[in-house]
Formats: structure tokens, C-alpha cells, sequence
């Protein structure tokens, strides 16, 4: 099996503002310098894009977007395009959160429209899949994450998948404080991977990095990072303090 590099991304969504958004990345920068074996991506808000960037130099962080609209340009109020993102040095796109599935009513049609528009746009496409707790309880977990995974991956190709991320997270710990048990979490990676397997091939299947998402903290991460199927995380509230951020990056290099 390929050993594949982890990679942590955070999630900042509507928090920070530009100073204190600034000082966390330009903290991030100054520790991923001795972590080489790890990706790490922030995902700012928009308007901080260019600001964070300016923090970032030549460092190996990576600027990720929360979102991208799958047209390019027109009328389309509030929305950013592919080609914006690009302009402003943007590298890696979050598709699907659950908080735009759930909150913003984000279907599964506007998600595979999305990841078909950031692939072309040449990012780094990170779709996130994962199901509620009533979806749990009512034992359909794997019925909703493989539906929500074969959706947002239907048409692309094999060559596209190089540059695509799965993010499995459960809704309900996202933000809870509940973190699914590495068993749990590692059994829903390897359905995914089996998933992928079926939809292309080995070498994609065996490549395919599929991050774990849910209140992943300094001190669960490590734990985590040991299930053969995750590699990495997507991080909500412990990527706003540069210290916890900083200590699953360490955990990451480690694993
Ligand atoms: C997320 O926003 O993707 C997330 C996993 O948040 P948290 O770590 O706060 O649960």
C-alpha cells in the first residue's frame, strides 16, 4: 500500500478578523517550517484571503477557500468565482461542508457542479461528506456517506482524482465536542476507500487521501492518526488557536 502524506487543513469559517487572522497564520508559518511531511492548508474567510496571503511568503502553508461558485463569472450576487480564487493565489478549495449542506441548503447537484468547477480551476478539491446523528441512529451512515461520495465524484476522471480530497465528517461532532472513536471513524474511511476503489482503480483507491473531520483536538489527533485510513484532518475550532493547530500538524508529522 502507498504511504500517503497527511494533510491538515483548517477551518476558520466566519472567525478571525484581519489582524488576528494574520497573527495566526504567520504563527502556523513560523512552526510548519520543521514539519516536512505534512500538508497544511487554511481555509480563511474570503475577505481575508489576501491578507493571509501576504503572511505566507515562502512558506509551505497552503491558502485553501471555504467554497468556490461553479460559474465564472456573471450575475451571481455575493458569490466568487474559480478564476477569482486563482487570481488571489488560492491553491486548495473546500466543496460540501456540512454546514453548507445543512445550514445553507446546498444540494447534491450545486455540490458536484462545485467540485467540477474547482478541478477545472486546478485546485486542490477537498470534498467533505458525512452523515447526522438522526442518519447515524437510524443506522444509514454508510447509505448517506457513499450517496454524498459517489454524487460529488460523479464524471470526474481518473486523472482529476489526483487532485481530490475526502473529508469524512460526521455532522454531529462537528463543533460538539464529540469526536467519533478512531474504530468508527476508521471503518466509515475504509468504506470510502473501497468506494473509490470500485469507481476507479488501485492505484487512485490506494492514493486518495480522506481526512478526518469532528472536533479533532491535540489530544485525540494522535490516536487518530494511527487508523490506517486517515490521513489527516479537517480542523474547525482547534485551528484558531496557532497552538492547538499547530500540535496536530505535529501529530500528523509523526504518524
Ligand atoms: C469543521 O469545521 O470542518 C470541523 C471539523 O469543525 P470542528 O473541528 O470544530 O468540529
Amino acid at each position: 500500500m502507498t504511504k500517503r502524506r497527511p494533510i491538515i487543513g483548517g477551518n476558520w469559517k466566519m472567525q478571525t478578523d484581519v489582524e488576528s487572522g494574520m497573527l495566526l497564520a504567520g504563527d502556523i508559518t513560523d512552526s510548519i517550517e520543521a514539519c516536512e511531511n505534512c500538508d497544511v492548508v487554511v481555509y480563511p474567510p474570503f475577505i481575508y484571503l489576501q491578507a493571509i496571503d501576504s503572511v505566507l511568503g515562502q512558506s509551505a502553508l497552503v491558502l485553501g477557500a471555504q467554497d468556490i461558485w461553479h460559474e465564472s463569472n456573471g450575475a451571481f450576487t455575493g458569490e466568487i468565482s474559480a478564476e477569482m480564487l486563482q487570481d488571489i493565489g488560492v491553491q486548495s478549495v473546500l466543496v460540501g461542508h456540512s454546514e453548507r449542506r445543512h445550514i445553507l441548503g446546498e444540494t447534491y447537484e450545486i455540490i458536484g457542479k462545485k467540485v467540477h468547477a474547482s478541478l477545472a480551476g486546478g485546485f486542490q478539491t477537498v470534498l467533505c461528506v458525512g452523515e447526522t446523528l438522526e442518519q447515524r441512529e437510524a443506522g444509514n451512515t454508510l447509505r448517506i456517506v457513499l450517496a454524498q461520495l459517489k454524487s460529488g465524484l460523479e464524471g470526474v476522471s481518473v486523472e482529476q482524482m489526483q487532485m481530490v480530497v475526502i473529508a469524512y465528517e460526521p455532522v454531529w461532532a462537528i463543533g460538539t465536542g464529540k469526536t467519533a472513536s478512531p474504530e468508527d471513524a476508521q471503518s466509515v474511511h475504509k468504506e470510502i476507500r473501497e468506494c473509490v476503489r470500485g469507481l476507479y482503480d488501485e492505484i487512485v483507491a490506494d492514493t486518495l487521501r480522506i481526512q478526518y473531520g469532528g472536533s479533532v483536538k491535540p489530544d485525540n489527533a494522535a490516536e487518530l492518526f494511527t487508523c490506517p485510513d486517515i490521513d489527516g484532518a479537517l480542523v474547525g475550532g482547534a485551528s484558531l488557536s496557532a497552538d492547538s493547530f499547530n500540535a496536530i500538524v505535529t501529530a500528523a508529522c509523526s504518524s
